[in-house]
């Protein structure tokens, strides 16, 4: 059985990930912090006799990436699949920007997955890979956020890193990116209540997005040789109606 790296798959659109790959795929589910999640997710793949590991590692830095890899290894053997998932957003109004909030979220959401596709690649040996990055509208030119400056910036880099990996890459690994708006998890829970109920009154199909809609849109563009460098936009046309 193959092999699925997803980062970031303790809760939100990761858990979803993970428990929809696990049909084809042995996991290795990972958290930067929670562990009682990640634990979960991998424990919730086990009870439906898939397979799953959970490695609590912070990608944000070479040592996490490292010790990742060294448990997929030990584990199942090299990975053939990898889902850079896992980022977080903090607001930081301009005029309040620090140097380290500016690296938090620059390595969080964006050195992170160049660090973890850099040490897939070469692990694959011979064979063919494949790579998801889960960017964000935000990072597409005109929906950045007011007030997380920094977050856009980082996700705006996602995507265009997907692009150049792709090209460099092509045609043994194929990398695209996966844009959502506004998906149902705790970073909705965690929103202001006004806030939240604009957002909804903005979405053309009247919802927030499933995790599960973007499961599957993953487990679609890992199952696509023809498609390489795409940002695929799952918003429920959002972005349409916002600037
Ligand atoms: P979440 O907060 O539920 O999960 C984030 C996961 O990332 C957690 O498992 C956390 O441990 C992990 N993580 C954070 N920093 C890490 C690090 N340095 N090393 C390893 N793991 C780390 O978030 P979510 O809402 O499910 O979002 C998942 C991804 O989707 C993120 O990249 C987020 O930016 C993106 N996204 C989410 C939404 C949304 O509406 N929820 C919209 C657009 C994009």
């Amino acid at each position: 059985m193959k092999t699925v790296i997803v980062t970031g798959s303790s809760t939100g659109i990761g858990k979803a990930v993970a428990l929809h790959l696990s049909s084809e795929y042995n996991v290795v589910v990972n958290a930067k912090t929670d562990v009682e999640g990640g634990r979960r997710t991998a424990q919730e793949i086990n009870e439906r006799d898939r397979s799953a590991i959970f490695v609590q590692a912070d990608l944000s830095m070479e040592s996490g990436v490292s010790q990742l890899f060294d448990a997929t290894h030990t584990a199942f053997g090299p990975a053939h699949a990898l889902i850079n998932n896992a980022g977080a957003t903090r607001g930081e109004k301009f005029g309040s920007w620090s140097e380290a909030h500016w690296h938090d979220m620059l390595t969080t959401n964006l050195v992170s997955c160049a660090l973890m596709s850099q040490a897939f690649v070469p692990q694959l040996g011979h064979q063919d890979g494949t790579i998801v990055n889960i960017a964000s509208i935000r990072g597409i030119e005109r929906y950045s956020r007011i007030g997380a400056a920094a977050y856009s910036a980082a996700k705006a880099g996602v995507i265009n890193l997907t692009c150049a990996m792709a090209r460099e890459l092509a045609p043994q690994i194929t990398i695209n990116a996966i844009s959502p708006g506004f998906v149902e998890t705790a970073y909705i829970e965690r929103a202001d209540s006004s806030m939240v109920e604009d957002w909804r009154k903005a979405m053309p199909i009247e919802r927030f997005i499933d995790p599960h809609e973007i499961a599957e849109a993953v487990a679609f563009l890992m199952s696509q040789r023809a498609m390489t460098g795409a940002n695929v936009v799952i918003d429920g046309g959002f972005s349409m109606t916002s600037n």
